[in-house]
């Protein structure tokens, strides 16, 4: 079983910039698989699906609110 570095372990991650740099935490470099905040296109996909769909299922009044607070009077969620 070959071990992975850092860098090829977490290329899957969508904050990993280019010379191995988080986007997330600024300036610091990726620390690989152990990150907690490490997430893969999948799951940034499956996230988003999680939260269209959570705040499409709240009251229109709500989202309404939400929309102008926020999204500028839009709703990405629909
Ligand atoms: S979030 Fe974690 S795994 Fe992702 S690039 Fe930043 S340090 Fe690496």
């Amino acid at each position: 079983m070959s071990q992975q570095t850092p860098d090829e372990a977490a290329t899957e991650c969508i904050w990993l910039a280019e010379g191995s740099v988080c986007e997330l935490m600024k300036s610091c470099r990726c620390c690989g698989t152990d990150c907690s905040f490490r997430r893969t296109p999948a799951q940034d996909r499956r996230a988003a699906a999680v939260w269209q769909s959570h705040m499409a299922s709240l009251p229109e009044e709500q989202q309404r609110r939400i929309a102008k607070k926020y999204y500028g009077g839009n709703m990405p969620w629909k």
